[in-house]
């Protein structure tokens, strides 16, 4: 007899299981003692000897349950002489209640249909042919005379007719519920197997900060889940779903990327359902179905936080068989949790550029500014490069609010910044230094070239679609020979832009001119 042994993916570990069996054992014996006490049998020994039986059962099982729950595993033979014992005790009861005649050999089939639900499905068949085992060894051993025999041939004749019966119903309930046990375990399995796997995603998206990463995130889980050959992951901005990032695709050539009306993805996205199609339509999504070519069985699920925030398409590629709800209903867990995660990465990079940037000019702000200077500083210390810092003012601002207001003042600022940003180089960064001052890192400039890009930008404003027309002085400061450090250049900086101030405005100097006190400007309006 084996006992069924603990395996790491049981659902419910066997020693918690024991419990019940402990509990069941004790209600079969408090069963034979109630029936000895109500009924009259023929067979009865005395009440007093039936109930001792019965308890002498209870106790020799506990204890042996005992001394396996002490042994562990060394002591997986008690576990089996338990069971054995079992047989022993409800073939015997049924003996001495009154054989089939009495209400006890029902018994067995409750045991059975136990010990397999707890057990396993071999444990139960082994038990069944155990159980029916016995009962006919009392059935023989009443033919025999060994036990008190039967009143006449037509009674054994028909003790041997149930006995058959008891047999096959034994062994087919025992079928039965094994089978069923298997199926509803097999399920509990896989849902489990399908929340450990979201757990994991969900550990997995903790280190996923941006959009992409956290795509990625998802289509390695669906992966592992479901086994899907191709996934495609788009992220909706604007309503237009936009590729993120895919599994197992083409790198089919496609010219026209645009999405028709109908498409798979549009529809998804408006509708905020998840569509099953058994395959692309060629004509409603040509773009789709060139990376996805023959696709079967797709899915294609919105992913939604507050609004749709992507659109899954995922193909089982399984011929005929659609996809179950189950898979679909699996999905679309997976997908709200990534829903999330692209949400809070997309705000986390909406605040982190919103801390870089201008409110009212949309150019890099103070702190942006900062920040480059002092790593492009470093960066020229360590590899003895050049860097020139231009600080630029709008002449006669005041005048302009004062004349035509705050309002018209805003406006110009942003058309002012928005042609400064348009002269700029792309490792250039142009910044709202404050007010109506602007600033430029140069990062491997000289003096000369720096005083080039500053007039550039002095005529940039000049030149400007502006509502009102204005100017621009403009100071230039080159590292190491004006400063050497971050103070030392915007100080210089500002030296050279209040000496082209000094020299009547709407022009360039560099730190050095400010110094020698000289020099003339670069360029005058
Ligand atoms: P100049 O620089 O030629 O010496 O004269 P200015 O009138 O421009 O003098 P200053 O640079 O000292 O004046 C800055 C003015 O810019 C003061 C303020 O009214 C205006 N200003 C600063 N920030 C803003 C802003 O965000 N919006 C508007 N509309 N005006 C601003
Ligand atoms: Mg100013
Ligand atoms: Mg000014």
């Amino acid at each position: 007899m084996t006992a069924p042994t603990q395996r790491p993916s049981d659902l419910v570990p066997l020693s918690e299981r024991l419990v019940y069996l402990r509990v069941l054992r004790a209600v079969l014996a408090a069963i034979t003692v109630i029936d000895a006490a109500l009924v009259p049998h023929p067979l009865l020994e005395s009440f007093a000897a039936i109930s001792s039986i019965a308890l002498g059962y209870v106790l020799v099982s506990w204890a042996l349950e005992a001394i396996w729950r002490v042994r562990g595993q060394r002591g997986k033979w008690v576990f089996g002489v338990a069971l054995v014992i079992d047989g022993f005790y409800l073939a015997g009861a049924t003996y001495l209640t009154g054989g089939s005649a009495g209400p006890l050999r029902y018994l067995v089939f409750v045991y059975l249909a136990a010990v397999t639900l707890l057990g396993s499905y071999r444990s139960g068949l082994k038990l069944a042919l155990w159980q029916s085992l016995m009962q006919w060894a009392v059935y023989v051993g009443q033919r025999s005379k060994v036990l008190s025999g039967f009143p006449n041939s037509s009674a054994a004749h028909s003790e041997w007719h149930r006995l058959i019966t008891f047999t096959l119903a034994v062994s087919a309930l025992t079928f039965a519920t094994a089978t069923l046990a298997a199926v509803n375990e097999r399920e509990l399995r896989r849902r489990r197997f399908e929340l450990e796997q979201l757990a994991q995603m969900g550990q997995n998206l903790e280190d996923a900060n941006d959009p992409l990463s956290v795509g990625d995130v998802l289509l390695e889980a669906l992966n592992d889940t479901f086994g899907f050959r191709r996934m495609a992951l788009f992220e909706v901005v604007d309503n237009e779903p936009r590729m993120l990032t895919a599994r197992g695709l083409l790198d089919a050539t496609v010219s026209d990327f645009s999405l028709g009306e109908n498409s798979v993805l549009r529809v998804a996205n408006e509708r905020r359902e998840t569509l099953v199609v058994p395959e692309i339509d060629r004509a409603v999504d040509p773009w789709l179905a060139a990376i996805m070519p023959n696709a079967r069985n797709v899915a294609v699920v919105p992913l939604v936080a507050d609004g749709v925030v992507g659109v899954l398409v995922a193909e089982t590629g399984s011929r005929g068989v659609g996809i179950g709800s189950r898979v679909i209903t699996t999905m679309e867990r997976y997908a709200g949790h990534t829903a999330l995660a692209i949400r809070n990465a997309n705000l986390l990079a909406r605040v982190q550029q919103m801390a870089v940037t201008d409110g009212l000019t949309e150019l890099a702000n103070r702190r942006a500014f900062d920040r480059s200077l002092d790593r492009e500083l470093s960066r020229a210390a360590r590899t003895d490069g050049r860097l020139s810092v231009v600080l630029l003012d709008i002449d006669h601002f005041k005048l302009l609010n004062d004349n035509h207001g705050h309002v018209v003042g805003d406006t110009v600022l942003k058309q002012i910044a928005h042609a400064l940003q348009t002269c700029a180089r792309e490792y250039d960064t142009i910044a709202r230094y404050g007010g109506e001052e602007f600033a430029a890192v140069l990062p491997g400039c000289s003096s000369g070239l720096a005083l080039q890009v500053a007039e550039r930008l002095r005529l940039a404003v000049q030149d400007a679609a502006s509502d009102v027309q204005v100017t621009a002085s403009a100071g230039v400061a080159t590292y190491p020979y004006d400063g050497i450090d971050v103070a030392g250049l915007l100080n210089a900086a500002d030296q050279a832009l209040y000496a082209s101030k000094r020299a009547g405005r709407n022009q360039v100097r560099s730190a050095e001119q400010a110094r020698s006190g000289s020099g003339s400007p670069v360029s005058a309006g």
